[in-house]
């Protein structure tokens, strides 16, 4: 199917429940409400001579206006060009230019971006852009009135060229390790990877999601809108960008069934000084995903939120995203050390990073996968695509991984982030994980940086429970001994109030490594 020939069937299907509610203006769309605003918002795009392959950006918070124009490019078969709304000005042009975008949408204002001063700063850089529609403004009312003009049988005609396998969709990478690169995605890559993740936890037409995670990066836009979409499910959106009051409020207030987060999100949800004020009980899954998630936090999540049948998922933008996910009723184990099995029709593999010999079960080794949810490949960048997917189809993800005999996989860190001491290799997660347990650890993040003789030593980066009674070195070290090897045990220690993070919420390791580097 293509993206808008599955809406169809939604709308045909679930007409009259819910399919996008929006708590920050209060506005609600019932599936055919919601999949005429689409065909409005494509009609006004064919309007304005957006053709297949023709590249629109969108560069906005989350609100209801980013969900239509996704459905709404993806149905006349338009590419989508996910942008971080968090960019400033060189990084907005290099996407416009890299892309080729030719018509944007865009946020007015957020915090403190002023999104139209920024697009005038750089515009006149990208010949392409042909125009910049802001959103809630004249000019998103001018693209809603000239689709008036374009006819049913002119949007048939639209989506009769279209194909699954066409490319609709850059998303750019977190940029988590380096500068972000736009994986090119289809239909079929990132439709299908919704429903999976979707029918993974579940999902009926009875749920609501609740969706935090920002539509910029493929964990709102696929595992939120297509997951839901897709099975008839509601979509939920709390904020234009994620508070972790708001998050519980929407929560409350929708009765959501579902909600998501990256582990931090989720820390920071648990610490709220009234978190127990809040009525979580409509809870019962969602999704973690993005970076590994502390055990202490997942039971607290289990428990604390009702989420019991919490699914973690593991995936990169590359792979549309998801691959790994763990099952519903997986056993707290499974749900805490490992990211799950693999999903229907996609196959992983574990290789020594050196030879790329397959490793067997149980040892560590780059994971690659390969099936349906493999990129197209990077846009115009086909020595990075050739890079990263080698000529089998395998996919490079630069993760370091260990299958288990029972087929779950355990993520072990990024082959990147990998300490070597003297030799040993050192893997921040365990350490990591280890120091959660320190009553004065809020948040931890061990990172390697260099030392003259060891090559590299362990530095941990601690956000302490109570800024006035930070924990010191020396009771890290003794709270260490005996417990872990002596050379994982951190030599060095820095005391944060927050760490650097990337808008999809992951914490730049690259960042402090720099830092401390000095
Ligand atoms: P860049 O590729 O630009 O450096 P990035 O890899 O962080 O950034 P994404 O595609 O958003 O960009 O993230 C994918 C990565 O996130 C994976 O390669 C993996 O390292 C990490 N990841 C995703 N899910 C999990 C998980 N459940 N547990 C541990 N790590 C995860
Ligand atoms: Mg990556």
């Amino acid at each position: 199917d293509t993206i808008g020939a599955n809406l169809d069937r939604a709308v045909a299907a679930f007409g009259d429940r819910e399919a996008l509610v929006d708590i920050p203006s209060g506005r609600r769309w019932t599936y055919a409400e919601f999949g005429a605003a689409v065909d409005e918002v494509a009609r006004g795009l064919l309007a304005k001579g957006v053709a297949k392959g023709d590249r629109v950006g969108i560069w906005a918070v989350n609100c209801p206006e980013w969900v239509l124009v996704q459905y709404a490019t993806a149905r006349i078969g338009a590419i989508l060009v996910n942008i971080n709304p968090a960019y400033r000005a060189h990084e907005l042009e290099y996407v416009l230019k890299q892309a080729g975008v030719s018509l944007l949408i865009a946020s007015q204002t957020h915090k403190s971006s002023d999104y139209r001063v920024l697009v005038e700063q750089v515009r006149g850089a990208c010949p392409d852009l042909r125009e910049t529609i802001y959103i809630g403004d004249a000019s998103w009312e001018a693209l809603t009135a000239a689709g008036k003009e374009v006819t049913s049988d002119q949007l048939a005609a639209a989506q009769a060229e279209l194909s699954c396998d066409d490319p609709i969709n850059i998303q750019y990478t977190s940029g988590t390790t380096g500068f972000p690169k736009g994986a090119t995605l289809s239909h079929h890559n990132i439709l299908n990877n919704g429903y999976w993740v979707g029918r993974t936890i579940g999902y009926t037409e009875q749920d609501r999601v609740c969706i935090p995670v920002p539509y910029y990066h493929c964990f709102g836009m696929v595992m939120g809108n297509l997951a839901a979409t897709s099975h008839g499910a509601c979509m939920v959106i709390p904020a234009p960008s994620f508070e972790p009051r708001a998050t519980l409020e929407a929560v409350q207030q929708e009765r959501c069934t579902s909600l998501y987060g990256v582990p931090t999100m989720f820390i920071a949800e648990l610490n709220l000084p009234d978190f127990a004020s809040y009525d979580l009980s409509s809870l019962r899954t969602g999704i973690m995903a993005g970076s590994p998630c502390p055990v202490e936090v997942m039971k607290r999540v289990i428990t604390e939120m009702h989420m019991e049948e919490v699914s973690i998922c593991y995936g990169m933008t590359e792979t549309s995203p998801v691959s790994l996910q763990t099952r519903m009723d997986d056993d707290l184990e499974h749900r805490t050390a490992t990211v799950g099995r693999v999903l229907p029709h996609i196959e992983v593999k574990i290789v020594d990073p050196a030879t790329g010999v397959t490793q067997p079960r149980g040892t560590a080794g780059e994971l690659c996968t390969r099936g349906y949810s493999v990129m197209l490949g990077y846009w115009n960048e086909p020595d990075k695509t050739a890079e990263a997917i080698d000529r089998g189809r395998w996919m490079h993800t630069g993760d370091l991984a260990v299958m288990r005999e029972d087929g779950y996989v355990e993520i072990v860190g990024r082959i990147k982030d990998m300490i070597i001491r003297g030799g040993e290799n050192i893997y921040p997660r365990e350490i990591e994980e280890f120091l959660y347990g320190h009553p004065k650890i809020r948040d931890v993040q061990v990172v390697g940086v260099p030392h003259e003789t060891y090559g590299e030593e362990v530095l941990a980066c601690v956000i302490p429970r109570d800024p006035a009674d930070p924990p010191s070195l020396e009771e890290l070290r003794a709270f260490c001994t005996d417990r872990l090897a002596h050379y994982k045990i951190p030599s060095r220690l820095e005391i944060l109030d927050s760490f650097p993070m990337t808008v999809s919420g992951k914490v730049r390791k690259v960042e402090l490594r720099k830092r401390y580097s000095a």
